[in-house]
């Protein structure tokens, strides 16, 4: 038997209490109990947005809430502003390459993000970008932007502030009305703590206006008809999976969604002290709540360290992406998750890394982390 601890940045463990609601003799989608029920529950979750708007839910991981964005929102030929720090800024850009939608990429470094004066700069000379393509909380470097910032700069302009909070949502405080944010994308096997299979999107009427009037190709995602629709799906939606979400809303309104961005905050402060007390070096300059991305240390190999970890200690943490592939690893702090998946997660890093040649002193990142939770509350 080898017991396994999922601490990766999604999908995420589930509770139990989630799981076994989807464990029911499934009603049909189109009798007038399961679209009623599906409409309290959609309604719920504009508490996770802090939004008034109508979310969309579809049976689809966060990608395809990605392309519903940008198929919804542009016409082939329009001009896309693109945030780029790493693999999901990328995909933005992926995503308008294949609807034919120019873009204007502004890059950083991998583990940075790109300054506000830069984008500011880029809407000023681009008048004519109808939609500004954001990350809130870039995944693959552990890195998170100041999106409120970025609301306030573009809530008078003639410019549609999309952001993908897919990793984000729940673990970085996000409050898409108060700061402006006209489009929101996110999915539930991360900080809404369910298995893989939903995708959302929210937005407000200065997107909607765009909706009407993009004339990319689209059907299952087209949002018109989710619209007429609404609450009811217009094809099959995931109903095993609306009941377990149900539960998890329900036990977010009961933790509060800011205790909820305060227990992350713990979490990665923990994390993030307890690398360091390691003297290993963080990737990201401005590390976010949602995954800690750790420089693999010099003469240990990171993809071999990443699989010992799993098939040895029984831990999965996620390894480097793209370009980073090999050179860092990645703490997750999201969703289910208290101050002892942090211990595992330290404790077994500390661990391997011995093992595998690197110079630790055992125990002392678990220690610097419980000193945390004493501190700020273990939670
Ligand atoms: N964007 C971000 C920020 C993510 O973290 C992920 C998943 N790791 C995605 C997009 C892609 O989501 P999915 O795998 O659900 O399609």
């Amino acid at each position: 038997m080898k017991k396994r601890y999922l601490i990766a940045p999604g999908p995420t463990p589930v509770p139990i209490e989630v799981l076994s609601e989807g464990i029911i003799d499934i009603p049909h989608h189109r009798s007038e109990e399961f679209v009623q029920f599906a409409g309290e529950v959609f309604e719920k979750l504009k508490y996770l947005f802090q939004t008034k708007n109508k979310v969309f839910t579809f049976a689809s991981s966060g990608t395809g809430a990605m392309e519903s964005a940008v198929s919804n929102l542009l016409s082939p030929g329009d001009k896309a502003i693109v945030l780029v720090s790493g693999k999901f800024g990328e995909r933005w850009n992926e995503i308008c390459q294949a609807f034919n939608v120019e873009t204007v990429v502004l890059e950083s470094e991998w583990g940075d993000t790109v300054p506000l004066e830069r984008i500011e700069k880029a809407i000023d000379e681009n008048p004519d970008a109808k939609v500004l393509l954001t990350t809130h909380s870039e995944t693959s470097t552990g890195t998170v932007i100041d999106l409120k910032a970025i609301g306030e700069m573009t809530k008078d302009k003639d410019i549609v502030l999309v952001t993908d909070a897919i990793s984000s949502l729940l673990a970085q405080e996000l409050r898409m009305d108060e700061w402006n944010i006209d489009v929101v994308v996110s999915a539930s096997q991360k900080g809404v703590m369910l298995p893989p299979g939903l995708g959302f999107i929210t937005m407000n009427e200065k997107a909607w206006n765009l909706v009407e009037n993009s004339s990319s190709p689209r059907y299952y995602f087209d949002l018109r008809t989710y619209a007429k629709k609404y609450p009811e799906s217009p094809y099959t939606p995931a109903i095993n999976l609306i009941f377990q979400l149900k539960k998890a809303v329900e036990m977010i309104e009961e933790e509060g969604i800011e205790k909820i961005w305060e227990r992350h905050r713990i979490l990665a402060d923990a994390v993030r002290a307890g690398v360091r007390s390691l003297k290993l070096e963080l990737l990201s300059k401005k590390p976010g709540n949602v995954c800690t991305a750790v420089k693999v240390p010099n003469g240990v190999d990171g993809l071999e360290f990443v699989r010992r970890l799993r098939r040895k200690y029984g831990v999965t943490v996620a390894g480097g992406q793209g370009k980073l592939k090999g050179k860092i690893f990645r703490i997750a702090h999201l969703g289910y998750m208290g101050s002892f998946d942090v211990i595992i997660a330290l404790s077994s890093v500390e661990m391997c890394l011995k093992e595998m040649g690197y110079d630790v002193d055992l125990g002392v990142s678990v220690k610097t982390a419980e000193e945390i939770f004493l501190k700020e509350g273990v939670v």
